[in-house]
């Protein structure tokens, strides 16, 4: 009868090769990310570089719903109510296209609207 040898080394040699082969697959994989498409995060900065009015980068789900609560819109369709002239507007500093809003995050457009509209103070 014959004696099977079991060694240690010769189960390591059969095996570790195509576990490795494996392993550096997945790390390969996964350092590429979602098939080379950006994620969304890295969508909004270049967008935000570009188009701070459109930046919504760290605004919460809960900021956006108050948003769409109040209806609000990029374009007003109120004649002479705008963002732009609601007692609420934040201006930004060498930003006239667009500010914030004291009811929630993000960026409003001067020549937005929502339903809390408030006039100035004269
Ligand atoms: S309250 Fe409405 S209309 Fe006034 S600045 Fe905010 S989003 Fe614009």
């Amino acid at each position: 009868m014959e004696k099977k040898e079991y060694s240690r080394r010769k189960f390591i040699q059969q095996w570790a090769g195509p576990g490795a082969a494996l392993f550096g697959t997945v790390l390969l994989l996964n350092s590429c990310g979602s098939n080379g498409k950006p994620a969304a995060n890295e969508e909004n900065s270049t967008q935000s570089a570009a188009e701070p009015c459109n930046d919504f980068t760290g605004v919460s789900a809960e900021e956006l719903d108050k948003r769409k609560r109040f209806a609000y819109t990029d374009k007003s369709e109120v004649p002479g109510n705008t963002c732009g002239n609601c007692s609420l507007y934040i201006p930004w500093k060498d930003q006239a296209e667009c500010g914030g809003c004291l009811l929630f995050k993000g960026p409003v457009k001067a020549e937005g609207h929502c339903t809390q509209w408030a006039a100035k103070a004269e």
